[in-house]
């Protein structure tokens, strides 16, 4: 099964994690699945900003021509870099015998790393194509691991039959996870941020938790691989990502304990957030509030001019992220937006509880869907702007409505309070565009 180069992949696809199957006439209330065709893009995208963190990891997707052109295009900007990104395309050959397959894969493996001596984590990146689908990855990443010498060998599907772009995060944390070693016996508790952050919003968060006396502090994904991160008992995990469903699965299963909480977007969601780890390692709230007050005005004063575009404006999320609940309720709470409808791919509701606490009676919050169906709905309510994949944004902007691009928000930094502006701008400026082409 492929996709055009660049272009999402349509599904139809059963809702995760949901115990309801209701049309959406019927889902009035916070967190209800309906059921259908989705347009997204696959778990393979998700390459595009994994490797700018993990400095010292490079991902070999196994899979076809296809696959190579959807990476190339979505990382277009790295072409005059060297990528640590790459696809062994298998397609097109002939398939006698796996054995076959797995000489090739480790010919390509040892080549790849004889060439760039740097690397100390490679993942083999599942796909869709059936020639893939017939190899067991992680067999030939547990045999590539024992025969490489100081280079850690894991593996993960991004495909798009299994994964949506941003599931291929948590696949690949999830198989990060697995390997992770327990705390030492007597550490004392430890905080572990999961998600990718830029480092700029890292930092900004060390502070924050340092200021507080919470440590240590490591991030999942690390920086580099030496870095030391565990997970056991006595880790207490917040994410920093609302996709990250089978990694806070994978670190529960090793005995670690999720921090429940908002998410870090805007001056609310971060000082909940903030708030939330404070009150696991029992410091007060007035010290909380202390710590938290500069950077909460400075996000406030950032987000006012954008508050005089956005207020009163009604939106729609189509689903694609996990982001859309979270970000529902920053536009809502922060921004004054009317959210008409909150469509979110696959709605954990454990983990986004807080959220939905948050937008109870806002706005129904549709788990999965039917693409066709939804883009009726929106065609009907007219919002101000859409949240959408790009698949859909040029087809509603020839329709003559207002799009903005969900992808947007995973590669731009959008945690925090510094960043709580800049998140606010990405969806004033298709607004403020449309004003000033109007005039
Ligand atoms: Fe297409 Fe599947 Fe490759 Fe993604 S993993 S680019 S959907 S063939």
């Amino acid at each position: 099964m492929s996709a055009p180069a660049g272009r999402p992949q349509r599904a139809a696809a059963p809702g995760r994690d949901s115990n309801a199957d209701l049309s959406p006439d019927t889902a009035g209330a916070a967190g209800c699945a309906v059921r259908g065709q989705r347009e997204l893009f696959c778990g393979l995208t998700g390459i595009v900003w994994l490797h700018r963190r993990m400095q010292d990891a490079f991902f070999l997707v196994v899979g076809s021509r296809t696959c190579a052109h959807l990476l190339q295009s979505a990382a277009g900007v790295m072409i005059f870099a060297e990528p640590r990104f790459a696809t062994a395309i298998i397609e097109e050959r002939d398939l006698a015998g796996r054995a076959d397959l797995d000489d090739e894969l480790d010919r390509v493996v040892a080549r790849l790393l004889e060439r760039r001596s740097g690397i100390r984590t490679l993942f083999l990146v599942g796909s869709c194509p059936s020639e893939v689908i017939k190899l067991d990855l992680g067999r030939a990443a547990r045999r590539l691991d024992r025969q490489m010498d100081g280079v850690r060998v894991l593996h993960y599907s991004g495909s798009g039959i299994e994964t949506t772009f941003t599931e291929g995060e948590d696949a690949c944390l999830r198989a990060l996870v697995e390997q992770l070693p327990a705390p030492e016996e007597g550490a004392p508790p430890s905080l572990l941020l999961v998600g990718v952050l830029p480092d700029a919003v890292e930092a900004q968060f060390r502070r924050l938790f340092e200021a507080l006396g919470i440590g240590p502090v490591s991030m999942l994904p690390a920086a580099r691989g030496a870095e030391r991160v565990a997970a056991g008992p006595g880790t207490r995990f917040l994410l920093a990502q609302p996709f990250l469903n089978e990694t806070a699965r994978a670190l529960e299963a090793r005995g670690a304990t999720r921090i429940a909480a908002p998410f870090p977007f805007g001056a609310e969601g971060t000082s909940a957030w903030i708030a939330a780890a404070a009150a696991a390692w029992g410091i007060d709230t007035a010290r909380v509030r202390a710590v938290c007050a500069p950077g909460e005005a400075r996000a406030r004063a950032a987000l006012a001019p954008h508050r005089a575009i956005l207020a009163g404006r009604r939106i729609s999320f189509l689903p694609d992220s996990q982001l859309e609940p979270p970000l529902a309720r920053f536009l809502h709470r922060e921004l004054g937006m009317q959210p008409v409808e909150i469509g979110t791919p696959f709605l954990n509701r454990r983990i986004m509880a807080p959220e939905l606490a948050l937008l109870d009676g806002v706005a129904p919050v549709l788990e999965g869907g039917d693409v066709e169906a939804q883009l009726d709905r929106v065609r009907a309510a007219a919002p101000d702007l859409v949240v959408c994949g790009l698949g859909l944004a040029n087809p509603l902007e020839a329709e003559g409505l207002c799009t903005k691009w969900s992808i947007e928000l995973v590669f731009s930094p959008v945690h925090g309070y510094e960043q709580a502006g800049d998140l606010a701008g990405l969806f004033a400026r298709p607004l403020a565009r449309r004003k000033m082409l109007a005039a």
